[in-house]
């Protein structure tokens, strides 16, 4: 199938830990040198958009501003749409790109807090949302790949106050379509011949292929080897790295 242009995930395709993946600023630059359009698309929630352009940056990986697509800009659009005053269960990090929080909120906004998930910040939300509060979710990943080994994410603390509240959350970032449409309209791509590239089977890739885009698996970052073949039963393709996925969408 033909690929006009790439979503591509950053943690586990780009970098990994404290380095960008072999090959990354390479396959970036080739990108751009046949002018294959693309969009960095990813769930982190830990540092704002402009600290992660730095730490890419630092990386070798040099990425311009509208380039990159984050879930605290769909948050800001979505709240503001619906007239929601959150509570920010979010990164100390993260608050500077969402929207404002709120004196008495009505919702809850959360996203990966990592320390900053304290019992009572939980319980915050908790109380909001068992009084009838909305609740929105930047993203819902279970677990990523530090320097150190395998790192809690937003998602099982997103599942603790669903199952306590009985309230069910909005996630706004991958897998949701309408953040896989944005990426791809900010860069006039069509789904259809566009190739998200992931690590994380569930979120990237099945969610993309649901969503009507093709999708590339790489074996690099979260990947474990029982993806395989769950990434082959949504109809995406298995590569061992970016460099492979570059490779097969400028041939
Ligand atoms: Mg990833």
């Amino acid at each position: 199938m033909r690929i006009e242009g790439l979503l591509l995930d950053v943690d586990g395709v780009l970098y990994q830990g404290d380095a960008a993946l072999p090959g990354a600023p390479e396959a970036l630059h080739r990108l751009r040198a046949a002018r294959m359009p693309f969009r960095l698309i990813t769930n982190t929630t830990r540092m704002p958009k402009a600290a992660l352009l730095e730490k890419l940056a630092r990386f070798g990986l040099d990425v311009a501003e509208n380039e990159l697509v984050t879930t605290a800009q769909i948050a800001r659009a979505v709240i503001s749409r619906d007239g929601a005053k959150p509570y920010l269960l979010v990164h100390e990090n993260l608050k500077v790109d969402c929207p404002p929080e709120a004196e008495k909120p009505d919702s809850v906004l959360l996203g990966d807090a990592a320390d900053g998930f304290t019992f009572e910040r939980l319980n915050k939300a908790f109380r909001i949302l068992i009084e009838g509060g909305r609740f929105y979710a930047l993203a819902r990943n279970r677990y990523f790949r530090t320097a150190t080994g395998l790192e809690l994410d937003a998602g099982p603390f997103v599942a603790a106050l669903e199952y306590a509240s009985g309230v069910e959350a909005h996630v706004l970032g991958k897998p949701d379509p309408n953040f896989f449409h944005a990426a791809a309209d900010s860069a006039g791509l069509t789904p259809a011949t566009t190739l998200m590239v992931g690590d994380d089977v569930e979120a990237d890739i099945e969610g993309a292929v649901r969503t009507g885009f093709q999708g590339a698996q790489v074996r690099t970052g979260k990947f474990r080897a029982a993806d395989e073949a769950r990434a082959h039963r949504a109809g995406a393709r298995v590569y061992s790295s970016i460099i492979e996925v570059v490779d097969e969408a400028l041939a």
